[in-house]
């Protein structure tokens, strides 16, 4: 059995596992794809503290080689369910994975989440074929062509900046008329002679050849119009859900699912700590899931320890 079992491999579990695993605790951490979490497909992190300019890659990879110079070690699992490790309080927890059960005093969740997808006809079916959630994935099939990029938060203004460097043309479409992403992205972006704006519009249909996508209709919403954009490639950047199902019987989550913690990351089951983008939380950043890392492992180390109920 392990001190701490850590779920998610991305900025909050690592940097939870490097405190834990420095703090002399046995460490696990579950990563049922590669670690690093969705930052590995940012091409360039500009705030982060102290890195400017550094490939979300390589951050990634460094952050992974420090946990791993502590001593935590990474599975490569994904958790399907959750039990009690017995009937006591402090008998601590089994997580049973696709590859095998873990065992663990203390439990910290930092699954993070998954792109939320628009529901609109095709969708599914046109995905790798001309709809796309990743551009630093799959930004590069669709170099020299027109594209769309629907959302106006800041994944979708740093995939259009990324886009607007490969494509021929990027139309940003936005239900709103503010872009809700940060002004100095909005500013670069419409300093980009090859990026437009479809503001207050919404994107209502999928139209598409054998080949895959040809084109997006696009509903004006103040007048109720709908265009036909003819694009290859549509990136869908309109948020994120928490990837907590499986975690919503065990310990509270509010409506959206966000596993409900504090800043010190304890959740309504004692012994199990919420970290990072699944957890309440005003500002979703690589800084506060950092944060969160640190509070979680802290707050499990006192848990194991016998120094918190
Ligand atoms: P987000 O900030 O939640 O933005 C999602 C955008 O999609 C919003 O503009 C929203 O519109 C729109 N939207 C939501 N549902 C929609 C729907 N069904 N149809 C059409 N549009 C829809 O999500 P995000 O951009 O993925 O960012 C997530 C978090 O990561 C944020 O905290 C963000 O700051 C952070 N992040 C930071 C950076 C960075 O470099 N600092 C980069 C990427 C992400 P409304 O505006 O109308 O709500």
């Amino acid at each position: 059995m392990a001190d701490i079992l850590i779920i998610g491999g991305g900025t909050a579990g690592l940097t939870a596992a490097i405190y834990a695993a420095r703090a002399g605790k046995t460490v696990t951490l579950l990563e049922k794809e590669s670690t690093g979490g969705q930052i590995v497909y940012s091409p360039r992190i500009e705030n982060y503290p102290g890195l400017p300019g550094i490939s979300g890659a390589d951050y990634a990879a460094a952050l992974t080689e420090q946990a791993e110079s502590f001593g935590a070690t990474i599975e490569y699992a994904q958790a399907l369910s959750i039990d009690r490790d017995g009937a006591g309080d402090r008998d601590g927890f089994v997580v049973r994975c696709d590859t095998g059960d873990f065992t663990a005093k203390a439990l910290i969740i930092a699954a993070g989440t998954s792109h939320r997808h628009l529901g609109v006809a095709g969708e599914e079916e046109l995905t790798g074929r001309g709809v796309s959630y990743c551009a630093v994935c799959d930004g590069a099939f669709y170099a020299g062509g027109d594209v769309a990029v629907l959302g106006g938060g800041n994944t979708a203004l740093t995939d259009a900046l990324f886009l607007a460097g490969i494509c021929s043309h990027v139309t940003v479409i936005h239900r709103r008329d503010v872009l809700r992403g940060e002004a100095a992205l909005v500013e670069r972006l419409r300093q980009r002679e090859n990026v437009s704006f479809m503001l207050s519009a919404a994107v209502t249909g999928l139209r598409a050849s054998d080949d895959g996508l040809t084109g997006v209709v696009v509903r004006d919403l103040r007048s109720g119009g709908e265009t036909l954009l003819p694009v290859s490639g549509l990136f869908i950047a309109i948020g994120q859900n928490p990837e907590t199902d499986i975690y919503r019987g065990l310990v509270d989550a509010d409506e959206s699912g966000y596993l409900r913690a504090g800043e010190d990351c304890v959740t309504s089951l004692p012994g199990v700590f919420a970290a990072g983008d699944c957890r309440t939380k005003a500002v979703r950043q690589l800084t506060t899931a950092a944060a969160d890392g640190a509070a979680a492992a802290l707050a499990a180390c006192r848990y194991v320890d016998g120094l918190a109920p």
